[in-house]
């Protein structure tokens, strides 16, 4: 069954006394409002610890933002898959928009990151989407497809149905500009029939699709009520509880 998930990329904002008001903020407003939604918070690595102690009793799941290829070894900086699991944390971001742009990540290694978390029984949750130039060009089916076929077809069908995917074009994230509902929902249903074309749709409708790229309080709802879309991943209105809590609200 797919599942209707909000989910926070907090990038790299918030210090660590940022970081435990917000995480505070939200552990009150989960416990007194039962969302009908999952929620997720992806802080930054080095709060992983704290957001995971403070939300523990709240149902509210703790992502990294990124994860190794590799697995352990001499990779200074990285963090890897069993680190993430050991702190109990639920999975993690992969190939993000601004992981490819500033750090050359690419699909391939998108497919490395998500059979390590895999393998250690944790949550991908997998960026794609395309830049401006493929989308004025009309290529953006096509990219998109490319990139979920390298990502994700060499995972079986018991694994894939344990991903979940995030739809960002790159023109809308942090940029104000979001796709319309008919837009993403367009390109969500694009994904679901690949993956129904490659493992059947009983695989395809377990799977949760999420738009992202500048989702907001006042847009939420209609992006969320398109038939192929399962929720969202937030960036910048995930730093501020109030707006945070509304876009979760668009589900009720
Ligand atoms: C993101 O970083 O994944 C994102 C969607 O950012 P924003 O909501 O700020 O566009």
């Amino acid at each position: 069954m797919r599942k209707n998930i909000v989910a926070g990329n907090w990038k790299m904002n918030k210090d660590f006394f940022q970081a435990q008001q917000l995480l505070t903020q939200i552990l009150s407003y989960t416990r007194n409002s039962q969302p009908s939604c999952e929620v997720m918070v992806a802080p930054p690595a080095l709060y992983t610890s704290m957001a995971v102690d403070l939300l523990e009793t709240s149902g509210v799941k703790v992502l990294t933002q990124d994860v190794s290829a590799h697995q352990s070894g001499a990779f200074t900086g990285e963090i890897s898959a069993s680190m993430i699991k050991s702190l109990s944390a639920f999975g993690s971001l992969v190939g993000h928009s601004e992981r490819r742009q500033y750090h050359g990540e690419t699909d391939s290694h998108c497919n490395r990151k998500i059979k390590n978390l895999l393998e250690e029984g944790l949550t991908p949750i997998y960026c794609n989407g395309e830049t401006l130039e493929q989308r004025r060009s009309g290529q953006h089916f096509e990219i998109v497809k490319n990139q979920t076929e390298v990502a994700l077809f060499s995972l079986s069908a018991e694994e894939i149905v344990k991903v979940v995917i995030a739809y960002e074009p790159v023109w809308a994230i942090g940029t104000g500009e979001t796709a319309s509902p008919q837009q993403a929902q367009e390109i969500h249903k694009h994904i679901r029939t690949l993956i129904a074309s490659k493992y059947g749709d009983n695989v395809a409708q377990e799977i949760s699709i999420l738009y992202g790229g500048s989702v907001k309080p006042d847009n939420a709802k209609e992006i969320f009520s398109q038939e192929d879309i399962d929720g969202g991943l937030i960036g910048g209105a995930a730093l501020e509880v109030t707006d945070f809590a509304k876009i979760i609200e668009a589900f009720s």
